[in-house]
């Protein structure tokens, strides 16, 4: 069966990867920077961020019905963010499995949220899960593009 949702994609694109305030302040920056430089993708965008409410709430307005939405935004305004770019084949499905899954009690060893994390709830890092939400994200939280 043809499964097109897990292929990387041959495309040269865009993802928005945010280390959230926990990782910032657990001091996990230098260690998630390295595993996507290392993995071979080219950093385009950074910068430390404190996100605004409404920033927040627009980054996550999927998620807006769901019981944990004010938790999330207390979470990911709570401190500082660094707020990335990152540019490469495939870099949207490919980050997603360097980062792991959103739980990371269920998160593989080896990816970042296995490695690095235990909360679903200070699960370290975000990373876009489209093209298309990496342009959006990178639009109006990077302000690069
Ligand atoms: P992601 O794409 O893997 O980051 O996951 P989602 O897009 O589904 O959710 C966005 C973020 O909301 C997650 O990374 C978590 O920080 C948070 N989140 C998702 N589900 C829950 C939950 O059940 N409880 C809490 N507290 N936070 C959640
Ligand atoms: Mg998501």
């Amino acid at each position: 069966i043809f499964l097109p949702h897990l292929v990387a994609s041959l495309e040269v694109e865009q993802s928005y990867i945010m280390i959230k305030p926990d990782g910032v302040q657990r001091g996990l920056v230098g260690e998630i920077i390295s595993r996507f430089e290392k993995k071979g993708f080219k950093l385009t965008g950074l910068k430390l961020f404190q996100c605004p409410q409404e920033l927040a709430e627009e980054h996550y307005k999927d998620l807006q019905s769901k019981p944990f939405f004010p938790k999330l935004i207390q979470y990911i305004t709570s401190g500082p963010v660094v707020c990335m770019a990152w540019e490469g084949v495939g870099v949207v499905a490919s980050a997603r499995k360097l980062i792991g899954a959103t739980n990371p009690l269920q998160a593989e060893p080896g990816t970042i949220r296995g490695d690095l994390a235990v909360q679903t709830g200070r699960n370290v890092i975000h990373g876009s899960d489209s093209p298309e939400n990496g342009k959006r994200e990178i639009g109006n939280l990077c302000c690069i593009l």
